[in-house]
C-alpha cells in the first residue's frame, strides 16, 4: 500500500516525477545528456536564487556536504561550524574527516548559537577558512534564520560562508547571492519533491578558487573541480544516477510552474497549520522560540506517557501515515513531521487527522476534531494568497 510519506524526507513524490524515471536511458556523453544537465542546472540556479554554478552529484546530501568541504579543505585549516543537534555536528564531522581544525560553537538542542558567541570563535584563530552553518536544523525542527546577520560577520572575518540548505531548499527563503553564500547544498528528496539519490551543490567563483589552491584533494569522486571542468562540456566526470536526473529535472519543472515564491508561502502556511493543529491538541513544539520554528520539520515533544514507537505503529497500521521520531537525545521525547514539496491542505488534513486520533487513543487527553478545525482556519489563508 502506498503510505503517506510525511518523514523530514525522503517526501511523497509525484507519479509525474515518478514517471520521468522510466525515460530510455541515453548515452551520458551525448549532446541529449548534455540538454539535460544544463536544464537542471538552470532550473537549479533558479531555486537557489544564484548565478554561481551549481554542480549535480548522484550522492544523497551527505555526498555534497562531504564534496564541498573535502574539495575546499586541506590540512590544519581553520573552520567554525555551529553545533546545535545531529546534522549540524554531523557537518563537523565532515570537516574533521578532510583534516580541518574545527571551532565549534554550541547550543542547546532547540536554539542555535549566538552572535556574539559566533563572532567569538571567528576571532579565536588567526584565520578562519570558512563559517559552515546548518539552515534548518532537521533534528530539532530549528531554522537560523540570522544568514544575514552571519553574512555580516564571515565578510569581516575575510572567511567563506557555507550553507548546509538540505532540509529547506525550495521550502523557504535562500536568496543565495543576497546572502553572500559561496556554498550552498542542497538535496533531491526533500522541498524539490524528486526521489533521494541527488545533492545540488551551489559554488561561488571565491569558493572555486580556493578550491583550486587546494594540492592535495582527498577526494577523486566529489572533488568538485573535476566537476566543473566536466559542465564545460555538458558532463560529468563520472556516470550519473540517469533516472534520477530525468526525476530531478521533471520536479524542478513543477517547482518552476508553480513559482517559487507561491511554493514558499505554501509551505510557510502548511507549517503554521501543523503548529496549530498540534497547539490545539495541546502539545508543545519542542523549538520554544516561535521565530526559529521551522517551515519544513515541525518537531512536537511528546506528552508525558506516550510511548514513541507504539504511537508511530498505530499512525502507519491504522492511517498509513509515516513520521520520524526523535534523533539521539531527543529518541523517545518527540516526533517530526515533513511539511516539504508536496505538502498541500489535504496532506496536512488527513496527517493532523491520523496524529490527533492516535495520539488519543495512546493515552493523550485532546480532542483530534479542535485540531483539524485549527488546520483548516489556518489553511484558508492558503486560498487567500
Ligand atoms: N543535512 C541536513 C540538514 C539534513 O536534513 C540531512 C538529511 O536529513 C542531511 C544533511 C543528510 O542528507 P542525506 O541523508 O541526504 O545524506
Amino acid at each position: 500500500m502506498k503510505k503517506l510519506v510525511m518523514i523530514p524526507g525522503p517526501t511523497n513524490v509525484s507519479d509525474r516525477v515518478m514517471w520521468a524515471m522510466l525515460s530510455p536511458i541515453i548515452n551520458h556523453r551525448s549532446h541529449d545528456f548534455g540538454e539535460l544537465y544544463s536544464a537542471i542546472e538552470k532550473r537549479c540556479k533558479n531555486v537557489f536564487l544564484t548565478k554561481n554554478e551549481v554542480v549535480v552529484l548522484s550522492a544523497s546530501g551527505t555526498g555534497g556536504v562531504d564534496a564541498s568541504l573535502g574539495s575546499l579543505l586541506q590540512d590544519g585549516d581553520n573552520l567554525v561550524v555551529p553545533s546545535f543537534g545531529e546534522f549540524s555536528s554531523r557537518l563537523g564531522d565532515s570537516a574533521r574527516y578532510s583534516g580541518a581544525n574545527v571551532i565549534v560553537p554550541e547550543a542547546k538542542l532547540g536554539t542555535v548559537p549566538s552572535l556574539d558567541e559566533i563572532e567569538k570563535a571567528l576571532k579565536s584563530v588567526p584565520k578562519v577558512k570558512a563559517l559552515c552553518v546548518v539552515y534548518n536544523e532537521t533534528s530539532t525542527g530549528v531554522t537560523w534564520r540570522k544568514l544575514r546577520e552571519l553574512k555580516e560577520l564571515v565578510e569581516k572575518y575575510g572567511a567563506l560562508y557555507v550553507v548546509d540548505a538540505i532540509s529547506v531548499l525550495g521550502g523557504d527563503s535562500l536568496p543565495v547571492d543576497d546572502l553572500g553564500v559561496d556554498i550552498c547544498i542542497g538535496a533531491s528528496q526533500k522541498c524539490i519533491a524528486a526521489p533521494p539519490g541527488i545533492a545540488m551543490v551551489s559554488v561561488s567563483d571565491e569558493a572555486k578558487k580556493a578550491m583550486d589552491e587546494v594540492k592535495t584533494p582527498r577526494t577523486q569522486y566529489f572533488h568538485l573541480p573535476k566537476y566543473f571542468k566536466y559542465a564545460e562540456i555538458g558532463e560529468t566526470p563520472y556516470t550519473p544516477a540517469l533516472s534520477l536526473f530525468f526525476a530531478l529535472n521533471e520536479a524542478l519543472k513543477m517547482v518552476e510552474e508553480e513559482g517559487l515564491e507561491k511554493r514558499i508561502r505554501r509551505h510557510s502556511h502548511c507549517a503554521k497549520a501543523f503548529y496549530d493543529a498540534f497547539e490545539a491538541l495541546d502539545l508543545k513544539p519542542f523549538v520554544e522560540n516561535k521565530e526559529m520554528r521551522s517551515n519544513t520539520v515541525i518537531g512536537i515533544l511528546y506528552p508525558q506517557g506516550i510511548d514513541d514507537k507504539k504511537f508511530r505503529t498505530l499512525l502507519d497500521d491504522k492511517f498509513g501515515i509515516l513520521i520520524a521520531g526523535g534523533f539521539g537525545a531527543l529518541k523517545g521525547k518527540m516526533f517530526r513531521v515533513g511539511s516539504m514539496g508536496e505538502i498541500n491542505e489535504k496532506l496536512v488534513s488527513n496527517t493532523v487527522s491520523g496524529i490527533g486520533e492516535s495520539i488519543k487513543v495512546s493515552g493523550h487527553n485532546c480532542q483530534p476534531s479542535m485540531a483539524l478545525e485549527a488546520a483548516w482556519k489556518t489553511l484558508s489563508m492558503l486560498h487567500s494568497g
